[in-house]
């Protein structure tokens, strides 16, 4: 088994069906049917002075994806190299590979801004000589200080007026490097009370005596972003300049300089849309780079940095960073996504690409006292599950000695624990099932193993005597297990805000001290000889990448990403144990639960909670205690609108089943893994509704689904638990219940309307609930009636 891709590049380009509409591509669109272009030309342009991070990638994948989804679409990479101080050619190699890494070709069209630098002092020769220009020997100071406020309109330099000769004159002397820096610059001439402030003779060159790392000393003035970017768009035939919101004001400047200069029409247009902002993330190379600088990380490329090369260490798919950059889609509006929306899209990436194996993280010794010493057996184990298409199975070894996590164990289980506990049995997965009879200690008290018997006949899982346990945990053979070290890795920052801005804390004062922990794992010797680069997911457990390394050495995973949003976690688990105890441990616990005031629904959400918890509310009018639940794991909202669209009659009721029911069968809650997905569980609840089964046939299938999956329709045709609608078999049972019940009977009619509901249950027992109870109250009341008549 081989999970690794070898090259991550993507066969079709064009297949993006995770990608939302946004105005960007109507632009697009309308500029084509309109003729003004015949193909989109964009362009993506990092400054070469950090690493890409995955703000980036939104851009890029914008960029690019406008290129790959029309006829004839082209994309640039171009460097946006102006300014002398920051930049190095090791960032533009990396970042020409992160970009490759994503999935994307430049061709032959790689450019430097640098390259024009001759190109761009020529025109601006040209607006100095037809007045537009003007050169400017205010301090930088002054500069600030004559451009007025936003309330009030700025003061014109003394120098504006400067004849065209003397200001030609002080340009080429500025480019022969005859002046120091800062003594004078190159403004654009255009009106110092304008509104947009940008536009009140905005700096066009500078003098930086510093060598650039391309154009090394060639070059003592140098080109402003304002000047450079849309002439760059021009030379390189650009249609549409697509940049982050922050530039809205500059747009005034980029069409003034391309009218200034009579560039011909069609000119490259620039569009805005909004940056992506990410929780629990820091997105600037600044911040990024003091990060670096200052050890608290291990370099541009660790696996806790939000850049592309650190997910590529990490072992994140680049196919998965594509797909989050097409659901979040592009707006306008500035926002903050959840981090948990990328988790989600790796997941859902890793899910069909990842096979399961078994790996213990926290090894804890068992030992199977009634297996033979020197015996051993081998057991076939599914790679995949069953809602992921392959068939592929390994076989795992099985013997006296195994090791099971230490935290699926518990001397003194907590209610609702549903593994291994002194006395209890649990199921090996693909094993057997095992009892723990004794924990042994050590001297200083600390659990060294466990003894535990197993069970003979139960072999692949399952019992003669049709017993379940409760829990499935996961396992090795001591014996034939491979030590591994695993670094577990989460978020970098332990806030959902470490980037607070100016005036706020700073954001290093957030960052999580539990971000990497190593352990020495024990997994399955399957795993011995696979490549490096492959991607697992250790049941249970999330996940993982074999980092690349020598194959002599102990091999080494990453985890990628948990299989659940673990970082709710804890929340949830008290939310859960308010909500509801489980329910196969507890008989009427619910009803037995103490009232008290129920919580403010609204209080302590993060903004992505409430947003969905508000759409919950008004659009499918869902209670807001229900919705603050749902809206805890963006999986539950997926589960939930997925069965709303196959059941769209009922959402509360929907809601219902996932809170009530659905949650509470589930190990902490956890959807995401579920064999079934929102289609079966709307149905499910449809089933319901149309009367074909009642909430306790409901409840046994919900069940099995959740054990096993299966479409709700199948699973209940297969149980021959349709209900008893016949009219005659409920007649007959009700008759019987009558004749048994005279006494109950004659109250009854004597006025005790409530023992209605007595009768009702006994028809529910002697139907086993198959009962329709419509029409069984219906048939009830009829025969209660006509005995007095
Ligand atoms: P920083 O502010 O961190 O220095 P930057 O925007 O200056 O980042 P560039 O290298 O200039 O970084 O960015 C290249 C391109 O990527 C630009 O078009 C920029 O708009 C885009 N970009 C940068 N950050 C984001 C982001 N968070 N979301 C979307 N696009 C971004
Ligand atoms: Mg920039």
């Amino acid at each position: 088994m081989d999970s690794s891709e070898g090259s991550e590049a993507r066969e079709d380009h064009r297949d993006r069906p995770g990608a939302t509409s946004y105005f960007i591509r109507e632009i697009v669109a309308a500029d084509l049917a309109s003729g003004k272009h015949e193909y989109p030309h964009t362009r993506f342009p990092p400054e070469p002075n950090g690493y890409l991070h995955i703000g980036h990638a939104k851009s890029i994948v914008l960029n690019f994806g406008i290129a790959e989804e029309n006829e004839g679409g082209l994309c640039n990479l171009r460097f946006d190299d102006t300014n002398p101080l920051t930049e190095d050619m090791e960032y533009a190699r990396a970042i020409e590979r992160d970009v490759r890494w994503l999935g994307y070709d430049w061709e032959d069209r790689r450019y430097f801004a640098s390259d024009y630098f001759q190109r761009l002092y020529e025109l601006a020769e040209l607006l100095v000589e037809k007045g537009l220009a003007y050169v400017d020997s205010l301090s930088e100071e002054e500069i600030r200080e004559y451009r007025g406020t936003v309330t009030e309109p700025g003061r014109e330099s003394p120098y504006r007026n400067r004849p065209v000769k003397e200001n030609l004159d002080l340009l080429r002397r500025m480019k022969a490097g005859e002046f120091p820096d800062g003594e004078h610059v190159l403004r654009a001439k255009i009106d110092m009370a304008h509104p947009n402030m940008k536009m009140r003779d905005p700096l066009l060159y500078r003098i930086r005596h510093a060598p650039h790392y391309r154009a090394g000393d060639e070059w003592c003035i140098y080109p402003m972003y304002d000047y450079t970017h849309c002439l760059s768009d021009a030379f390189e035939g650009i249609t549409h300049s697509l940049c982050t919101l922050e530039f809205e004001n500059n747009r005034a400047i980029y069409d003034w300089v391309l009218e200034a200069v009579d560039w011909p029409e069609p000119r490259p247009r620039q569009i805005e849309f909004a940056r992506l902002n990410l929780s629990y993330t820091v997105l600037s190379k600044r911040k990024l780079l003091a990060l670096v600088e200052e050890g608290r990380v291990d370099g541009w490329d660790d696996p806790r940095m939000p850049t592309l090369s650190g997910f590529r260490n990490r072992g994140i798919p680049p196919s998965a960073i594509r797909s989050f950059c097409d659901a979040i889609g592009v707006s306008k509006a500035n926002s903050v996504v959840d981090v948990a929306h990328l988790e989600h899209a790796i997941r859902d990436d890793l899910n069909e690409k990842a096979p399961r194996v078994l790996g213990v993280l926290r090894p804890l010794k068992v030992v199977v006292t009634n297996y033979p010493e020197d015996e051993e057996e081998w057991l076939e184990a599914a790679y995949w599950p069953r809602d992921v298409p392959g068939d592929e199975t390994r076989e795992i070894p099985f013997s006296r000695e195994l090791y099971i996590d230490r935290s699926d164990f518990r001397e003194d289980p907590p209610r609702g624990y549903r593994r291994l506990a002194p006395g209890r049995e649990v199921r090996l997965r693909y094993g057997f099932f095992i009892r723990c009879e004794e924990a042994v200690r050590d001297e200083e008290g600390e659990i060294r193993e466990l003894r535990c018997t197993y069970d003979p006949e139960t072999r692949g899982g399952r019992a003669p005597d049709g017993r379940k346990p409760k829990g499935t945990i996961h396992w090795v053979s001591a014996r034939h297990a491979l030590s591994a070290e695993v670094r577990l890795y989460d978020r970098l920052f332990a806030d959902s805000r470490p980037d607070r801005g100016k005036g706020g804390p700073d954001f290093r004062e957030f960052l999580n001290p539990e971000s990497l922990e190593i352990l020495e794992a024990r997994v399955e010797p399957s795993l011995g000889d696979t490549d490096a680069g492959s991607r697992w997911q250790f049941e249970r457990e999330g996940y993982f990448y074999r980092v690349p390394s020598d194959p002599r050495d102990e091999p080494v995973f990453h985890r990628i990403v948990t299989l659940k949003d673990t970082w709710e976690e804890r929340r949830r688990e008290t939310a859960k144990e308010e909500k509801q105890p489980s329910g196969e441990e507890e008989m009427g616990g619910r009803s037995s639960a103490p009232k008290s005031e129920p919580p403010d629904p609204w209080a302590n959400v993060t903004p992505e909670q409430r947003a969905m918890m508000e759409t919950l509310v008004e659009e499918h009018g869902i209670e807001a205690s229900d919705a603050r639940i749902l809206a805890e794991d963006p999986h539950r909202i997926a589960l939930f609108e997925g069965a709303v669209r196959a059941h769209p009659e009922n959402p509360q009721g929907i809601a219902n089943w996932m809170v009530n029911e659905l949650l509470g069968l589930l190990e902490e809650g956890v959807v995401e893994t579920l064999p079934f997905g929102g289609k079966s569980l709307g149905e499910l609840v449809g089933l319901i509704d149309e009367g074909t089964i009642s909430t306790k046939i409901a409840k046994e299938v919900l069940t099995v689904m959740v054990r096993e999956g299966g479409d709700p329709r199948t699973l209940v045709e297969d149980r021959d638990l349709i209900q008893i609608s016949d009219r005659q078999e409920l007649l007959s049972a009700i008759d019987g219940i009558l004749a048994d019940h005279t006494e109950e009977v004659e109250r009854f009619r004597s006025g005790e309307d409530r023992l209605l509901g007595f009768f009702m249950g006994r028809i529910m027992q002697a139907t086993e609930g198959k009962a329709h109870p419509e029409t069984a109250k219906e048939l009830l009341r009829e025969r209660l009636g006509s005995a007095t008549d």
